[in-house]
């Protein structure tokens, strides 16, 4: 599996994205890093909190790789394992 060019969903930069092993993505951005996001998040990426971007940023400061997905309470930000 090549990388393929995409735009963020967070913050619409020219961005890579790989089909990850699980259900969804992996994006690399240039400006949020790299991130998974289920192929659902993806969907309804309007309802992607402004704070998304942030988060990503604060969890990988942290040393975790964030995970955006689909919740019964909406979109959230996870810290996947690192
Ligand atoms: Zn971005």
């Amino acid at each position: 599996m090549s990388p393929e060019p995409a735009n963020c969903p967070l913050c619409s930069a020219a961005a890579e994205r790989m089909r990850a092993a699980t259900r969804g993505f992996r994006y690399t951005c240039p400006s949020c890093g790299t991130f998974h996001i289920s192929s659902r998040a993806l969907t309804c990426r309007n309802d992607i909190p402004a704070s998304a971007r942030e988060d990503v940023r604060r969890l990988r400061s942290y040393g975790h790789a964030p995970q955006i997905e689909v919740s019964p309470d909406g979109v959230r930000i996870v810290p996947g394992r690192s």
